[in-house]
Parts: structure tokens; C-alpha cells; sequence
């Protein structure tokens, strides 16, 4: 990339991002999940940060010519993928606070293995906050992984894989990881926080909720106090955690950690976590019919468009 020191992108966080996945399972040709969802969220991530969106067409095409293009190299087992990343970023050079002139759009492209690091160690952040109300935090924007590097950092030097980020306002409330949502499984029911105005709609996240309500479990978006969590992990009236997100679907969490040192962990690891994940897989790689509509073939280019 050819870019001015002064770009905007690089003095005022002038960037949003999707992130995707095209498989190829067993077919010649990849699909892509969701796509449009992505498109409409990237329109929203633009128009927060004050910069044009990328019509859909032109969307859709980046995507498309990137995996049509790749087909090759996408992997073909299941779990595999191509992970697909559209960005837009100011180029405009200049150090007056306002919205860049001109932009960039780009979508790059790699093989992604089968998400195998296994379950995941979170660590409640009490102190800082991923993102404000009202701010970043609903849109996905560059800003907001910025904001949770450090508790990010702070997490692994004390043994645990991520932050778990609470509310802005009350620290609270679970609001999700710094990329991914969060699930709690009590009784027989699937919880998950309500969306408010700091915490990023996800599409797996909707996925889930669609495909566990479909198989017939009660889904409750509700607040969901932190302390509460804790005292119903501690009593077994919670019995599961687990998180999701494009680029590892669907992840157990083995133990919830504590500024104060205690560790919680849920009684079950990958049970019902590990349900859903499968019955997504199989929907996004094509192994099992698609009622909603969620995927989209790509044509297989020989070379990229010009
Ligand atoms: C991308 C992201 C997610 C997950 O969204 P998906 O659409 O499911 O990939 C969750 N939280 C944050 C903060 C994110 O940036």
C-alpha cells in the first residue's frame, strides 16, 4: 500500500473492518456465509465513523473476485476455510479533525485452519472498558481492538486467553469478549446479553440464536449480571460458557477468572457449545440443507479480474 504519513487512517483511527469465511467442503466451488449480513454491518462501521460506505455491488465484487481467486487455496477439510477481510480506511493526509475525503477499500485473504487451540481462559476486566456507550462499540472498527489491547495483554501475562469485557456504564453486566459473544447455558436455557449500544451484533451470535430456537431451546436475551454468573456457576444453576465469533465459530470457555484471583469453571465443557457449533458448520460448509438462506455460491476465477 502506497500511503501518506499523514493519512488520516493512521492519526485518527480512521478504520473499519468485516471478517468473513468462504468454505469449501467436499465442492469444487466455495460459499460464502452471510455475506450480505457483513455488507450491511460494514455499511454501519462506515457511516459511524462519518466515512462513505462501500456500496454493496462493489462489496460483493471485492469478496467475490478475492474468492473466486483463492478457490484453490481454500482448504477443503471440514473446520477449513478462507478467512475473508474487507477494510476501509482514510487516506486523506491532514490534522484537522474531520472526516477524510478519500478512502481505501481492500479485502485480503488467507487459509484458515480448524479453530484448535482449545477452550478458552477468561479473565473478567474490572477496571477498563472495551468501549463506551454510545461510542465504537456496536460498529467493527479498528478502534475498538485498540482499546482492549492492553487488558488483552494484562490477561495472558496471568494465564488466561482474553478479557471479558462488562458494561461502560455499571461494570455490571457481561457485555462479550474483545471479538467474540458470549452464551451462558442455565438449565435449559441458552442466555446470552441483550445488544445495547456498546456491544457488537454479531452474525454467529444470531446464527446461534436462530438454530438453537429452531431446534426448540429457549433463548433469553437478557442483562446478565456479572455476580449473578459467578454465584450460579458456583451453585451449578449455570452449567456452560461459551463464545462465538466468525473466526473460531464456537468456543467453550473452560474457566472464568477473577480480578481477585478466584477461578470459575463451568460444570460442562463443549456440550451444548458443541452442538450448535456442528449444526452451524454443517449449514456453512454445505453438508446440510439451508433454510435460511445464509449462503451464497462463488464462481472460481482461473486469475483476478483486472
Ligand atoms: C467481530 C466481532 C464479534 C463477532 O462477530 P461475528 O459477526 O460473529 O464474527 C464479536 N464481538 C466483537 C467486538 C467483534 O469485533
Amino acid at each position: 500500500i502506497e500511503i501518506l504519513p499523514g493519512a488520516r487512517a493512521l492519526h485518527f483511527a480512521e478504520q473499519a473492518f468485516e471478517g468473513m469465511k468462504a468454505y469449501r467442503v467436499g465442492q469444487a466451488s466455495a460459499n460464502l456465509f452471510r455475506a450480505s449480513d457483513n455488507c450491511a454491518r460494514f455499511r454501519r462501521s462506515a457511516q459511524r465513523l462519518a466515512m462513505t460506505p462501500v456500496p454493496e455491488e462493489l462489496f460483493l465484487e471485492g469478496v467475490h473476485t478475492v474468492v473466486g481467486a483463492c478457490t484453490g487455496l481454500i482448504p477443503g477439510a471440514s473446520g477449513q476455510s478462507l478467512y475473508v477481510r474487507p477494510f476501509l480506511f482514510g487516506t486523506e493526509p491532514g490534522y484537522a479533525v474531520r472526516a477524510s475525503h478519500s478512502a481505501r477499500f481492500m479485502v485480503i485473504a488467507n487459509p484458515s485452519e480448524a479453530y484448535a487451540t482449545g477452550p478458552m481462559r477468561v479473565l473478567i476486566e474490572r477496571e477498563q472498558v472495551r468501549a463506551a456507550a454510545g461510542g465504537l462499540g456496536t460498529v467493527k472498527a479498528g478502534a475498538n481492538y485498540a482499546a482492549s489491547l492492553l487488558a488483552s495483554t494484562r490477561a495472558v501475562e496471568r494465564g488466561y486467553t482474553v478479557a471479558l469485557w462488562l458494561d461502560p456504564t455499571t461494570r455490571q453486566n457481561i457485555e462479550e469478549l474483545s471479538g467474540m459473544n458470549l452464551f451462558a447455558v442455565c438449565g435449559a436455557e441458552l442466555h446470552t446479553p441483550t445488544l445495547n449500544d456498546s456491544i457488537l451484533p454479531g452474525v454467529t451470535r444470531d446464527s446461534l440464536i436462530t438454530l438453537a430456537r429452531a431446534a426448540g431451546t429457549r433463548v433469553v436475551e437478557r442483562p446478565m449480571p456479572v455476580a449473578e454468573l459467578l454465584s450460579n456457576l458456583a451453585s451449578g444453576a449455570c452449567s456452560e460458557v461459551f463464545a462465538c465469533g466468525t473466526a473460531a465459530i464456537v468456543s467453550p470457555i473452560s474457566v472464568i477468572g477473577d480480578a481477585d484471583g478466584r477461578d470459575y469453571r463451568p460444570a460442562v465443557l463443549d456440550g451444548c457449545a458443541r452442538e450448535l457449533r456442528e449444526r452451524l458448520l454443517a449449514i456453512q460448509e454445505r453438508r446440510a440443507p439451508d433454510p435460511y438462506g445464509w449462503t451464497t455460491a462463488v464462481a472460481p476465477l482461473s486469475r483476478p479480474r483486472s
